[in-house]
């Protein structure tokens, strides 16, 4: 029998609609016959050891170190990629690679007595077929796994991955006009899955946002803390731009700019827990009770200093912490 003219990949919202021997847009994924098949499944281009801060993840096992795995690709071309050498073709295409089978990463886990497992550093989204296999695994292992993205994804890839996933970080890069000219992406999409992670209470979620002074107005960036506020966003984190790939010549971000971001949307908005990272200002850092103020995490350059939390509860009121402390 002839193969179907064309088959459509439902991992991300390109959707690619691929004829027999066509890659798709991340350029990793690619139709052979009647099926689409990850040509890096489990090609590690890291492995790695990470405080689960620097994901980063604030409110799951503070102080923790987290196993980091990274297979190449990306369904984005960002200009200001920070991670370009693995996410973009053109410059993984050399790279050395190193297989590692799913239950080998869970034992790798285990071994190391890591609590987690994240898949991150480029776009899990595009490599998701083996983040899942690896998930099922250190799951079987009594492991937590937790994924770094841009959140491109489709309704059918987060069904698949929402019971496997533990931790979500999604990364906010702008509005759509941001997305159009800097990322080749769409804005909704990842906000629709925002939604939907953010009022769901079974899911923990963190957004990020990288903020490109020049690029991001004020009153841009307050824009997308209301729609973040909007969809019940708990945890936001504001990192600053600096220099990469095709933007070296833009300027980085002030840290002035970051903190007056920051004082804003904590004045302006409810989104309980809003972090950056400031020289001038420790606080910005730091986790308070949503009910009482009190500080229950103290963090200085992106590690942990103390947990106050008791069983995951603020020590002054006993309010629950949002997030996963413990089990
Ligand atoms: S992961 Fe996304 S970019 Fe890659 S083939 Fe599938 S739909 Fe296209």
């Amino acid at each position: 029998m002839a193969p179907s003219p064309r088959i459509t990949c439902d991992f991300c919202e390109h959707r690619c609609s691929l004829a027999d021997g066509q890659h798709g847009i991340c350029g990793i994924r690619v139709r052979k016959g009647d099926a689409i098949y990850t040509e890096n499944y489990g090609e590690h281009v890291s492995l790695a050891v990470d405080p689960i801060e620097k994901k980063p993840l604030y409110h799951m096992f503070p102080g923790a170190s987290v196993l980091s795995s990274a297979l190449y690709g990306c369904n984005f071309r960002c200009s200001f990629c920070q991670n370009c050498s693995i996410s973009q073709p053109e410059l993984y295409r050399h790279l050395q690679t190193r297989y590692i089978a799913p239950d080998e990463l869970a034992r790798n886990l285990t071994d190391g007595g890591y609590p987690v497992a994240a898949f991150t550093y480029s776009e899990p989204t595009v490599w998701q077929d083996y983040m899942l296999d690896a998930a099922r695994a250190i799951r079987a292992v009594g492991g937590r796994t937790a994924m770094i993205t841009n959140g491109f994804f489709t309704e059918a890839a987060l069904e698949r991955m929402h019971p496997l996933i533990d931790a979500f970080n999604i990364d906010l890069k702008g509005d759509e006009a941001f997305y159009r000219s800097l990322c080749g992406g769409h804005v909704e999409p990842i906000l629709r899955n925002i939604r939907t992670l953010a009022g769901d209470a079974a899911a923990l979620l963190e957004v990020t946002t990288m903020v490109m002074e020049g690029e991001h107005s004020e009153d841009g960036i307050m824009e997308l803390a209301g729609l973040l506020d909007d969809a019940g966003v708990k945890v936001w984190h504001l990192s600053a731009f600096r220099p990469a790939y095709k933007m070296t010549d833009h300027a980085p971000t002030r840290p002035e700019f970051l903190d007056r971001l920051y004082e804003r949307i904590t004045a302006e908005t409810g989104i309980p827990h809003v972090y950056a990272y400031s020289r001038r200002h420790a606080s910005y850092q730091q986790t308070f009770c949503a009910n009482c103020g009190g500080l229950c995490i103290d963090r200085r350059r992106f590690a942990l200093a103390e947990n106050r939390l008791h069983d995951g509860t603020c020590p002054a009121c006993g309010t629950p912490m949002y997030g996963v402390f413990s089990g």
